[in-house]
């Protein structure tokens, strides 16, 4: 689904073509459709765990050993601070509460911009991993290590203001 154009218009069924500045656009005379391809929000959340640890989280899609935050879609009208809330609850079973928004961050590959935010989830429950997700960790603050994309630069920005110093781990 990323960055797909559509062959074919919406509206009116015509040809689509790339063009100026790189947009897609219809062909009919009579249709002035332009297919943007917007980069799409994403949540993206660094949960705090019990006292200065960070839950990251394996996709059954990825590779073995890639490990990521529990990122998620806003559902039509959402509020990304619901939504971030939303999915942990989901993801990972666990009520948390928004600390802080970390910032926005661009992720190309995917045209996505990640919405970043550290969050605090109740550490007296357990983590129930949805059918996604088939591993986690729970990683001490010094001890994690961030990866070079959106949400890896979230975690690694959050970690230094926290007065850490996280190494990269690029992408083998
Ligand atoms: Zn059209």
């Amino acid at each position: 689904m990323k960055n797909m154009n559509f062959p074919y218009c919406p509206q009116c069924k015509s040809n689509m073509a790339v063009g100026e500045l790189g947009y897609n656009y219809c062909q009919s005379a009579d249709c002035d459709y332009i297919q943007y391809n917007n980069p799409t929000p994403v949540v993206a959340a660094i949960i705090e765990y019990g006292e200065n640890n960070v839950i990251v989280a394996h996709n059954r899609m990825w590779p073995k050993g890639w490990y990521g935050l529990i990122t998620g879609f806003l559902e039509k009208f959402e509020h990304p601070d619901e939504c971030v809330l939303r999915e942990v609850k989901e993801e990972l079973g666990l009520d948390a509460e928004v600390i802080q928004f970390i910032g926005h961050y661009s992720f190309k590959r995917m045209n996505q911009i990640i919405i970043a935010y550290h969050l605090r989830a109740n550490p007296n429950q357990k983590i129930l991993l949805e059918d996604e997700l088939d591993d986690y960790k729970v990683i001490p603050f010094e001890k994690a290590k961030y990866w070079p994309a959106g949400t890896g630069y979230a975690l690694r920005d959050f970690l230094v203001s926290r007065g850490y110093e996280p190494e990269l781990k690029p992408f083998s």
